[in-house]
């Protein structure tokens, strides 16, 4: 049955890998990032029509509420929510400012718990699917990622904990973690140096990890679990 997915960071890397599948599927997508343009032009290319592209800071409480509202009143009731939002701003801890700090945690932390929050009104009737993207970085812990490995840290326990308080609403709730993954994110590490080091000897890619994501939403009997999509890199870190 067809649903309407919301998409946060749709408009580029993993999240835009999704959004692409979903529509593909037959879903209704809204594609949500800080940049109107980009979110509305990858929105009219996705197969299908009528999917919209709206602008949204997920690191603000307020902007999440309102792009909320003109979800459901536009669109209708969220089915799928995927958090794909995040940044990233690498430093060991002793040279990390503390602007990037609360940066790295609003975004990637916090924003995920403000746009949970925020879909659960429009879910809590129907039931639905929740997706976190987090990181390998998050499950093993990387030196120079102390911060951004914290929030995808705190990402898993957050998903696990709400996957419990969901279950008896018919919601699911689950974390891809994936590993390195060829996006704007990653445009500055050399491939053939850093795949070297992961089983499978590449880079992955964003269609890889959407490709779990599906998987996770469409599946109506996982919740509360971290899907590593990595190449095998947690085997060796
Ligand atoms: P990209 O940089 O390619 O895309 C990030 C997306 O998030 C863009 O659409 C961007 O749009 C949006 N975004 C960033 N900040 C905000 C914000 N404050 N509010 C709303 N939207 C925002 O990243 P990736 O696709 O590589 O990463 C997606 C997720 O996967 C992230 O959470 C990342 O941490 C995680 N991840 C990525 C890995 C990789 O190797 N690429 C590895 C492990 C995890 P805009 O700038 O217009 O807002």
């Amino acid at each position: 049955m067809s649903k309407l997915g919301v998409v946060f960071g749709g408009s580029r890397g993993i999240g835009c890998a999704v959004a692409q599948l979903l529509a593909q599927r037959g879903h209704r997508v809204v594609v949500v990032s800080r940049n109107l343009e980009a979110a509305q032009t990858k929105a009219n290319s996705l197969p299908g029509g009528d999917h919209v592209g709206i602008s949204c800071d997920v690191s603000n409480e307020q902007d999440v509420q309102r792009a909320f509202e003109t979800i459901t009143k536009t669109c209708g009731p969220v089915g799928y929510l995927v958090n794909s939002a995040g940044i990233n701003r690498d430093a060991l801890l002793m040279r990390s400012k503390s602007e990037d700090m609360v940066s790295v945690l609003h975004t990637n932390l916090l924003g995920s718990m403000f746009t949970c929050r925020a879909a659960l009104r429009s879910m809590l009737s129907k039931g639905g699917a929740i997706v976190n993207i987090g990181s390998v970085v998050g499950v093993k812990g990387n030196a120079g990622q102390c911060v951004y490995s914290a929030s995808k840290a705190g990402l898993e326990g957050f998903t696990r904990s709400l996957a419990r308080e969901l279950a008896s609403r018919n919601i699911t709730v689950n974390l891809v973690a994936p590993g390195l993954i060829r996006t704007d994110m990653t445009a500055g590490l050399k491939e053939d140096v850093e795949g070297r080091r992961i089983p499978l000897g590449r880079f992955g890619k964003p269609e890889e990890v959407a490709q779990a994501v599906l998987f996770l939403l469409e599946t109506p009997y996982v919740t509360g679990q971290v899907l590593l999509v990595d190449g095998g890199l947690q085997l060796v870190m």
